[in-house]
């Protein structure tokens, strides 16, 4: 696997933590702590080879669609779902993390007597049981439309995301095998949600299919993720669009989207001026934190600790934050930078 894990050292990596951040590209399941994972497996049924996954810290692409698979087979009640999602924001918030806009993909699984409805509901209960023991964290959802469902599927979730918009889900993803479906499939429903004041990141660019990538640009997210692939066209119309860009520099290596992190997008978006968010897209599937991608960040493209502040507080303003929480989080993190360069002085 091409990882470099020793590639920052553990100042760089302590200085990261200390940094207040912001996590807008998390998929819920893809965050799942391992220890529950562990125990959520050993209730059911699990092929053993999957769960010996588990264990594995640096995995390969394989094992990681393994563990996807794994992680797929036991969030299947709602008790579950509500324990990941209050876990999930628990180890957010560990990590310094002062706003987490998480996503997932609601899911139909009748037999286990779930429903698209009952999902959200237990996704937003664990956040709730979150926020009622913690104070110090901002929490806001996305829904994710998945590649592989039809138009009708879609706009069910994006009436979902309608109906829960005053819970706090601020918008919806699209996601899941890029190799899947078609853009004109899944529009419609993105139209109707702009429309009614709801907010959209696209995943685009995960694999090269310039008319579908050209075709999502043109529509005019309000977030966009990844574009690893591109031709010379299609990165001249991302800067010009100025689309803020979620970049999750592990998920990318990982999975191959890019060579290496020295080689990663990240490094001409960023010297280019465009908006970029660093965030861990599958923290457990990939071993890693937002801290640890900070400091990936810092050490392959030699940034200094002032630009990595800059880079962390930027990201307020691309969340789908309302405009009085973005001030709020702006004000926190003014505070908490002033403390960091003050110790640093000292
Ligand atoms: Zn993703």
């Amino acid at each position: 696997m091409k990882t470099l894990p020793d590639l920052y050292n553990q100042e760089q990596l302590a200085f990261c933590q200390s940094l207040p951040k912001v996590e807008l590209h998390a998929h819920l399941n893809g965050s799942v702590r391992a220890s529950t994972l562990r125990e959520l497996a050993a209730e059911k049924q699990i092929d053993p080879e999957l769960c010996k996954l588990i264990e594995k810290g640096d995995r390969t692409l394989a094992e990681c669609f393994g563990i996807f698979t794994l992680i797929h087979q036991v969030t299947t009640s709602i008790s579950a779902i509500q324990r990941i999602t209050r876990e999930v924001l628990e180890d957010c918030a560990a990590d310094n993390i002062i706003f987490a806009e998480l996503r997932t993909t609601p899911k139909s699984r009748p037999e286990h007597g779930l429903t698209k409805q009952t999902y959200v509901e237990a996704v937003l209960a664990g956040i709730d049981a979150f926020s009622e023991q913690n104070s110090g964290m901002e929490v806001g959802l996305l829904l994710s439309i998945d590649r592989r469902e039809s138009a009708e599927e879609a706009m069910h979730t994006v009436t979902l995301a309608q109906q829960y918009h005053s819970r706090g889900v601020s918008g919806l993803d699209l996601s899941g095998n890029p190799t899947l479906g078609s853009w004109t499939t899944w529009r419609p429903a993105l139209d109707a949600a702009r429309a009614s004041g709801l907010h959209i990141s696209l995943h685009a660019g995960e694999v090269y299919r310039p008319a579908e990538t050209s075709q999502m640009l043109e529509w005019r997210p309000d977030r966009l993720g990844h574009m690893c692939c591109l031709d010379e066209q299609l990165r001249s119309s991302l800067l010009a669009s100025h689309i803020p860009l979620e970049l999750c520099l592990s998920s990318n290596v990982i999975t191959e989207s890019v060579a290496g992190y020295p080689d990663h997008h990240f490094r001409q978006l960023y010297h280019a001026g465009h908006p970029v968010v660093l965030c861990t897209d599958d923290s457990s599937v990939f071993s890693t934190t937002l801290s640890r991608e900070y400091a990936l960040a810092m050490a392959a493209f030699l940034l200094d600790r002032r630009e990595m502040l800059m880079l962390a507080k930027k990201s307020i303003d691309y969340s789908f934050a309302e405009s009085h929480i973005k001030q709020r989080l702006h004000t926190a993190f003014d505070r908490a930078a002033a403390k960091i360069q003050h110790s640093s002085a000292s």
